[in-house]
């Protein structure tokens, strides 16, 4: 139903025809839910955290089986309640006293460029702040030079990485030609979907963990407004929705101002508007909603999303003046075949006493550590800076 960031902005939830706004911090006040299920849903919306013992029971049971005994209603990451582990699907609803989220203009390139301004001070004008590092453009030049003690090199595709004497040897591909480089050490911080297939002598228990992990797609849609007037007049800037069309929620984002980037913020000027999508298949097994949503993603075209989306725009702000031929300035489709690592029960602590898949992985060998975001369970930019930090000291710790 909800639980993600719904009390950080004013939400306008869709039943049938009419709108309830801030369900939640309303105590469910204008739905059209009985008072058992309100005070179900209160109890499901309001039950979040949880301590390591009470983790580790949810990775044993599916997160249908914990709605289902416990409460009424869940939230869906990446594949349907009944094939994830209730731990990922309690840990996506956020505590009712939440700070605002926020979005970086450009997204988690933000974070990226503040390690490479740290790494390489040259590669941007401007200090190590926050301000300077999101309005300065990056020195491409600047990353590769000989004498710099960090170097990265750019549109070079790494195709085979193996321990070779005392050392790591990579060989990457870079305009048509094959290169090869020597390390003391190396961190794997590439997805699972890619080092299974680059690091050439992958012991046989973490092959076999890699085989483990399965992924299903997302979608995100960004429609450029000329105009956010109709959310003005629905006094809500996100709003969710549950008749089985296009998505379910969609909303514009909160902006920042840092240094001279103050971004307008007015109903008559433009902006963004955001749907995320998941491809899932109730009843399925997770590893076949996964493949199912990914076929279904890609193999639909451009122009049928599009009249997808405009028709669910039509049906949600009609009455609050929306028209796509003047408002939608235009559409762009984010098609993430690999967006989420799935979570079947056992992800997190592994079963029957045996370790996880991804503690596996996490391991490494030798001088080799991998580090990628899907170790942590949902994919983001949190969980990948902390594997980003694991595997260094990983490797430190064994004084290579
Ligand atoms: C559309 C979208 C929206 C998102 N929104 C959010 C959000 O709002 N908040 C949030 O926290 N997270 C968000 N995420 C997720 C977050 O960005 C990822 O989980 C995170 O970036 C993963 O980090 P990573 O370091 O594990 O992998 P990546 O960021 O994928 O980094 C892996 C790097 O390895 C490189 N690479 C891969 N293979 C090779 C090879 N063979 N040779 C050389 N280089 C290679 C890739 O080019 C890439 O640069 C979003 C992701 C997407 C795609």
């Amino acid at each position: 139903m909800d639980g993600i960031n719904d009390t950080q902005v004013d939400v306008a939830y869709r039943f049938g025809s009419s709108w309830a706004h801030n369900i939640f911090a309303n105590k469910l006040d204008g739905t059209p839910f009985s008072e058992a299920v309100k005070r179900d849903l209160m109890k499901w919306r309001t039950t979040t955290g949880g301590n390591e013992d009470v983790r580790k029971h949810l990775d044993t049971i599916t997160y249908k089986q914990y709605i289902e005994g416990e409460l009424v209603v869940g939230l869906i990451c990446g594949a349907s309640p009944d094939a994830v582990c209730a731990r990922a699907g309690h840990s996506l609803v956020s505590p009712m006293n939440a700070r605002a989220t926020i979005s970086f203009p450009g997204g988690n390139t933000t974070f990226a460029r503040h390690l490479v301004r740290s790494l390489i001070p040259d590669s941007m004008a401007g200090d190590l702040n926050f301000a300077d590092v999101l309005n300065h453009s990056m020195n491409f030049d600047a990353l590769d030079k000989k004498d710099s003690p960090t170097r990265m090199r750019l549109n070079a595709s790494v195709i085979r990485v193996e321990h070779a004497g005392s050392g790591v040897t990579v060989t990457y591909e870079k305009n048509g030609k094959l290169h090869r480089t020597r390390a003391s050490a190396a961190v794997m911080a590439s997805a699972g979907w890619m080092n299974r297939h680059i690091v050439a002598d992958l012991p046989n228990d973490i092959r076999s963990a890699y085989d483990e992990f399965q992924y299903a797609p997302a979608m995100s849609v960004n429609v450029a407004l000329t105009n956010w007037r109709f959310l003005y007049k629905l006094e809500a800037p996100a709003v969710r929705y549950f008749d089985g069309g296009f998505g379910w929620s969609c909303n514009i984002r909160q902006n920042m101002v840092a240094g001279p980037y103050h971004p307008p913020l007015h109903p008559d000027k433009p902006t963004v508007l955001t749907f995320y999508l998941g491809l899932y298949s109730t009843g399925l097994p997770a590893a076949e909603q996964g493949k199912r949503g990914r076929e279904q993603m890609l193999a639909t075209s451009y122009a049928d999303y599009e009249q997808a989306i405009r028709k669910q725009m039509t049906m949600l702000f009609a009455d609050a003046g929306f028209n796509p031929k003047k408002d939608i300035a235009g559409i762009i489709l984010n098609r993430w075949g690999h967006a989420r690592v799935l979570q079947p029960p056992g992800f997190y602590y592994g079963r029957e006493g045996k370790p996880s898949a991804r503690e596996i992985v996490q391991r490494g060998f030798g001088r080799i550590a991998i580090a990628h975001a899907e170790l942590n369970g949902h994919q983001n930019a949190t969980g990948a800076l902390a594997q980003g930090k694991r595997a260094p000291e990983q490797l430190l710790a064994k004084e290579i």
